[in-house]
């Protein structure tokens, strides 16, 4: 390992990545960051250069195309490549680790761009190459996915016997001052909260119309919001890694402005993402929505208030009955001041950045292609308390329901 780190993405996510990566500069020695925008990689670079000794560099790239990814790699030979782009690239991105015999860590599973449908299918379809390579690709090294599955994994090693029932509660008390707007890719972000909802139980994943079951939670540190049950990734890895588990679901919260206006987006056919034909070119409506946005990466210095993301578990432990809850706040305010970001780039960047030391590090050491709960939580959890992340516990939480 040489301390190098390829960041794919110039995103609000890799920009709070780049910036944690830059004051771990003992583990990241080199960071190279490569969009399509190379002007957006180098306004980085411009601020980064000077507060840390990690050497910037940066490129143009189009992560679509595998050659122009293999020859950057070849060029810059990363330890890891951490894909901070879109969940478009992780299969073009994949193929030129394999290629290169480089390691790959992302925050976010495959789906397809014109199918607005995520599943792990198509990069567990990797394991074997990747195996056979002697390289890994740890999947989903955000919070939810990521901090969500260390969290879990935590629980089961150090608390319970048997685990029955996780609930994931991601929750967002921010206020940007916007009507509308998303806090991560609003395209990415509309595609995975406009889909059927859904959960897993007892072996079957439940399907549920969007938002068709909500809850109120009081949040620590937030307050009462109201919050929904969404389909989310980490539910397909979390049922196969958490051994005996009978449920698991995730609830996130919205508020009333939001709801409303995307429901008035997708009943205009906004939201959609089948190609119309708009004076003679052909665009895709959802598209051409995330242009008229805000830019989530601009939503840093408006944004007020604070996040609290973690899971309430519940099982067995010496044959009684035990519910946990772990769970993180954040400050968008506090972020911003850190990072330039607010707490949804911030909460999937410093994860990002843990999981590309974990590799690079050698802490974690396995070939194959994994998902984040598959790993020894312990080292990740202290990183977690280190690097801007605390976690807090209750063995007496409120429940979900
Ligand atoms: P942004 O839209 O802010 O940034 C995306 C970046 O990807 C841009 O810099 C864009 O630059 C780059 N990009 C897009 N297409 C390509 C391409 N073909 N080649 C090279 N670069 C490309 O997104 P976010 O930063 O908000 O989100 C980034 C990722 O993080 C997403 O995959 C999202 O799903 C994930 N995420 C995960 C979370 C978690 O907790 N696990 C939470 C939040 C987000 P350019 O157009 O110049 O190429």
């Amino acid at each position: 390992m040489n301390g190098k780190c390829l960041i794919i993405g110039c995103g609000g996510v890799a920009s709070a990545a780049v910036h944690k990566c830059c004051q771990n500069s003992g583990v990241f020695k080199e960071i190279m960051i490569a969009a399509r925008t190379k002007s957006k990689c180098d306004g980085l670079k411009a601020k980064l250069e000077g507060t840390t000794s990690a050497v910037i560099r940066t490129a143009r790239v189009d992560a679509d195309d595998i050659g122009e990814l293999i020859t950057l790699i070849g060029g810059f030979e990363p330890d890891v490549v951490l894909h901070l782009a879109l969940p478009y690239q992780d299969l073009s991105i994949m193929e030129a680790c394999l290629a290169t015999k480089t390691h790959y860590v992302d925050t976010a599973n495959y789906e397809p761009p014109d199918d607005a449908k995520f599943e792990y299918k198509w990069q567990w379809a990797y394991r074997e190459k990747f195996e056979k390579a002697g390289i890994t690709a740890l999947l989903g090294s955000g919070f939810d996915p990521g901090v969500t599955g260390v969290f879990c994994a935590y629980a089961a090693k150090h608390y319970f016997d048997e685990i029955e029932y996780i609930d994931i509660l991601d929750c967002n008390g921010g206020d940007h001052g916007y009507p509308f707007a998303t806090n991560f890719n609003p395209e990415i972000n509309i595609r995975e909260v406009t889909a059927k909802g859904g959960y897993w139980e007892n072996g079957e994943h439940i399907e549920t119309e969007p938002m068709e079951i909500k809850r109120e939670y009081d949040f620590e540190e937030v307050g009462v919001k109201d919050m929904y049950l969404i389909h989310h990734e980490e539910l397909e890895s979390l049922a196969l890694n958490i051994k005996g588990v009978k449920r698991i679901r995730f609830f996130m919260t919205f508020g009333q402005s939001y709801l409303t206006h995307l429901k008035c987006l997708e009943n205009v056919g906004m939201t959609s993402i089948k190609p119309i034909v708009y004076e003679g070119r052909e665009i895709v409506p959802l598209q051409f929505l995330k242009a008229v946005l805000p830019d989530p990466a601009s939503l840093g210095p408006r944004t007020k208030g604070k996040t609290n993301i973690g899971c309430i578990i519940r099982g067995k432990k010496d044959g009684k009955s035990l519910n946990y809850r772990v769970y993180n706040v954040c400050d968008h305010q506090e972020c911003y001041k850190e990072v330039g970001s607010q707490a949804v780039s911030y909460t999937t960047g410093v994860p990002a950045m843990i999981g590309a030391m974990m590799i690079m590090t050698g802490v974690w050491n396995k070939a194959g292609v994994y998902n984040i709960e598959e790993f020894d939580p312990d080292p990740f959890m202290d990183a977690l308390n280190k690097w801007g992340l605390p976690w807090k516990e209750d063995f007496n939480p409120k429940l979900a329901d």
